[in-house]
């Protein structure tokens, strides 16, 4: 049975026309990393909100953890852990007086603040008033506070935005790290790298709609144009070409310039998870 089962999920603003998001529909099985891609205002946080319970009047069936949304009731925080894009701390607290204070909310068993911030790479920073923290530290405080009741289900919105290499890198891992203890991560991003290192599947969205769900790798194969640069000279003239990887070898015109010109670079293009976002949706991801 899968920990997320989303059919026809459609909703509207109150102060909207059109849906924010439009029949939805994709499943999450236990111990995967399923990641939500796609521009801004595309609906991916509007879809968290809504699986989370803090948007209701929803059409279409949700169900989380084996039972249905509509009827979960409080406990139902007991289970899931969600990190939002703009974190609501409390910023005239220290950042492990915010963690003491959140986890005192629940009933059950619960991890300690201080290995949590030590685990978001905020260990030296426990301390502080979290009014003195930069917007990447307050997502990295936001990931720890996700991680409090030690969730079978995570909800993750934009974790890794805003922050330096290393920080993204720590975040990275650690949702890593959570998919090998068997939890769940529902990962909202438009950070491409970062979607395509951790997602076992991607949903493509674009203007409140799921465009294709599968995984990067097969992505990246059905719509990937790999092909290998050349720069040379021949006869004394500079040339770029591009050729096919496929097929390569028996490419006519690439052996021959092999063989007869000057190689000055040979590069092969991978294509990104970015590129095929473009050609499959049409939209670019900013
Ligand atoms: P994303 O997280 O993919 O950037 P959102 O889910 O935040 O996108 O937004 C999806 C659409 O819903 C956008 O058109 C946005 O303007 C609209 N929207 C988001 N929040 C609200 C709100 N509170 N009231 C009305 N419209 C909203
Ligand atoms: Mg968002």
């Amino acid at each position: 049975m899968p920990v997320v089962d989303v059919d026809g999920l459609t909703f509207t603003y109150a102060s909207g026309t059109a849906p924010a998001v439009r029949d939805l529909c994709f499943s999450i099985d236990r111990g995967e990393i399923f990641g939500f891609l796609g521009p801004n205002g595309a609906g991916k946080s509007t879809t968290q909100k809504l699986l989370i319970g803090l948007l209701r009047g929803y059409l279409g069936t949700v169900s989380i953890l084996g039972r249905d949304l509509a009827d979960c009731e409080a406990d139902y925080y007991e289970r899931i852990g969600v990190s939002f894009e703009l974190p609501n701390h409390y910023l005239r607290l220290t950042g492990l007086e915010n963690l003491s204070y959140f986890r005192a909310l629940y009933r059950g068993e619960t991890r300690q603040p201080e290995a949590l911030l030590e685990m978001v790479g905020l260990g030296d920073d426990g301390e502080r008033l979290v009014a003195e923290y930069s917007k990447g530290m307050k997502t990295r405080l936001g990931v720890a506070r996700a991680l409090l009741n030690d969730p079978q289900l995570i909800f993750l919105d934009e974790p890794t935005v805003g922050l330096d290499p290393v920080s993204r890198r720590r975040i990275r891992d650690l949702i890593r790290e959570m998919k090998e203890v068997g939890r769940t991560v529902f990962l909202t991003t438009h950070d491409m790298t970062v979607a395509d290192e951790l997602c076992d599947r991607v949903a493509f969205i674009v203007n409140g709609e799921i465009q294709v769900v599968q995984s990067p790798h097969d992505l990246k194969l059905a719509h990937g144009a790999r092909t290998v640069v050349m720069e040379y000279d021949l006869d004394g003239r500079p040339g770029r070409r591009e050729f096919p990887l496929d097929g390569l070898g028996a490419d006519a015109d690439f052996l021959s310039l092999l063989r007869e010109a000057a190689v000055h670079t040979l590069h092969s293009q991978e294509t990104t998870l970015e590129d095929v976002f473009l050609r499959v949706t049409g939209h670019g991801l900013r």
